[in-house]
């Protein structure tokens, strides 16, 4: 790259600021640009799409409104210390609320697990499918929160950019049995197999497989419990425009339609980056929100990687996609709550056909969202606004989505149809769907999946895209696919990371 053609870094009252570039506004990019702000860092969010959010972006059709993705949030502490980070309350602008029950897991059978944050409940409900498993279930919740403590209380925020990062927490991870599955681990606690899906699921919310993801994600069932799941009113867009808020509050801008086709190097150091269409914003470091794999194999494609070479992003482990369909009824299915669980009659051999043969099954395993049981404002009165979402084999697998949606949709409304929302298809008034193609071609992931990197052992911590760039300095990744991992919680605390590993912005200033 050649360095003379970056405009001038911008000064500031004659003072020069550093600039801070950060590709892509998904959660991790907001909560990282709010981060830098509030470190006096001069803070550019470029974002191709037409509105912020990634997968958390809000579309609106027929008068409903849909969050595209993220609908649980969990945690919210780590929203709390971003709005107060740059001098406000979250409360005065996100009204969250709790979730209870936090969700109902619907057997095929017809059998329905409710589950909730209040032990008591839990108990009696762990009791009612199986008497002889409550004693279990104690000491999981007990393993639970001692995982949530270490895992992601003590890791989930600290910088693991060395092996001897990863040799600290060694003693730590052997305690845990990090090696086992949390299926694995669920499976030494519970003996009825119904229970071991309800206690064994959680990763699937972060795009792992129960059965091959390491233990440690045995956290969230404590996080859950201890923090509470919650929903935004007016939706996860509430909070997305609310970082938005944030970050132009402290004077710094995102810019929407600006799509980075390049990061620019000079003398080993990222120095801006150049957009489709030619125009280069000059930087002192960059973030990039966008999926890891992209950023090395194709933002920095021209650069040498020693670590993230296109090997091996061709070998690495990809997470599994979603098929979404979005819709909206012209009447409202009032005995459906806000978070639904549907599993199929099949658990470890579908995840198998998703995860290992990549293969779209005939029976599905699906959550059903009805933000409007909390929510009716984001639905015209007396509808309902829905999402469906079924985890599906990523495009490693063979599937031809441009034909295979439409009887996928039709196959999951007669489902849906048929247990939950009867009549549904006559009373669908507005639909849309997402694919794999759209996570691949719209949020630019690479094989279309839907949270980045699998996580397994092998890609977890300091075998993760690192935080600070193992390739180039000045360039740091926040996001679903770096260090801690996907979903709320992970992303926003990839952003906490930054803190420890980008240094003051009177560093960059006086470089
Ligand atoms: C349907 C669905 C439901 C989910 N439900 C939940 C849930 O209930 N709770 C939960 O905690 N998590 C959930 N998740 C996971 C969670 O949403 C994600 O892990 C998280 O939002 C990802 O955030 P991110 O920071 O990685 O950025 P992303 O959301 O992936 O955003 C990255 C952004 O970068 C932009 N970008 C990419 N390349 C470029 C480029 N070259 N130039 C400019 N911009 C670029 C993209 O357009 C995008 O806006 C869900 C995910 C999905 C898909």
């Amino acid at each position: 790259m050649d360095a003379a053609t970056l405009a001038a870094p911008p000064t500031v009252g004659g003072e020069r600021r550093a600039h801070a570039v950060v590709i892509g506004s998904g959660f991790g990019g907001l909560a990282a640009a709010v981060r830098l702000g509030a470190r006096g860092f001069r803070v550019t969010v470029l974002e191709r799409l037409g509105e912020p959010g990634g997968r958390a972006s809000v579309f609106r059709q027929d008068g409903f409104t849909f969050d595209a993705g993220p609908t649980i949030v969990t945690a919210p502490f780590l929203l709390e210390e971003l709005w107060s980070l740059a001098g406000r309350r979250f409360a005065d602008d996100v009204t969250l609320v709790p979730m209870d029950p936090f969700y109902r897991i619907l057997f095929h059978d017809g059998a329905v697990f409710t589950y909730s944050g209040d032990p008591a409940a839990m108990r009696a409900e762990v009791a009612r499918f199986s008497p002889g498993d409550v004693a279990g279930w104690e000491r999981y919740m007990r393993l639970s929160a001692e995982t949530c403590r270490i895992g992601f209380e003590g890791l989930g925020h600290v910088p693991f950019g060395s092996v001897l990062d990863m040799l600290r927490v060694a003693p730590d991870l052997l305690r845990l049995r990090a090696w086992k599955s949390v299926h694995g681990i669920v499976a030494e606690h519970f003996r009825d197999d119904r229970l071991r899906a309800v206690f064994s699921f959680h990763p699937l919310l972060i795009g792992g497989n129960p059965f091959s993801a390491p233990s440690v994600y045995c956290l969230i069932a404590a996080l859950e419990q201890r923090w509470g799941v919650h929903s935004a009113m007016g939706g996860t867009g509430a909070i997305v425009r609310g970082l938005v808020s944030l970050i132009e509050g402290q004077g710094n801008r995102l810019r929407c339609g600006a799509e980075v086709e390049e990061i620019l190097v000079a003398a080993g150091r990222a120095r801006g980056v150049r957009l489709t269409g030619g125009e280069t914003v000059a930087a002192d470091l960059v973030v990039s929100n966008a999926d890891a794999a992209f950023t090395y194999g194709t933002l920095l494609r021209r650069h040498p990687r020693r670590r993230w070479t296109d090997r091996r992003l061709a070998r690495a482990r990809y997470a599994m996609s979603l098929f979404v369909w979005y819709f909206g009824t012209r009447r409202r299915y009032d005995a459906v709550g806000h978070h639904t669980i549907l599993l199929g009659p099949r658990y470890r051999d579908l995840l198998s056909d998703i995860f290992r043969r990549k293969v779209l099954a005939e029976d599905f395993s699906l959550y059903l969202h009805r933000p409007t049981a909390t929510d009716p404002s984001l639905a015209p009165e007396g509808c309902d606004s829905l999402y469906v979402l079924s985890p599906v084999p990523n495009l490693q697998g063979e599937i031809d989505w441009e034909t295979a949606a439409e009887p996928y949709r039709r196959a999951i409304a007669a489902h849906l149809s048929a247990t939950l929302l009867p009549g549904l298809e006559g009373e669908v008034v507005t639909s849309r769907v997402m694919t794999p193609l759209d996570f691949r071609d719209r949020l630019l992931s690479v094989h279309g999946a839907a949270f980045g990197l699998e996580p397994v052992l092998l890609q977890s911590a300091w075998f993760r895209p690192n935080n600070r760039s193992e390739e180039v300095d000045g360039l740091y990744l926040v996001g679903a696919g770096t260090h801690p991992g996907a979903g709320l919680p992970g992303v926003i605390s990839s952003a906490k990371v930054l803190d420890a590993v980008i240094p003051s912005p009177e560093r960059f200033a006086h470089a």
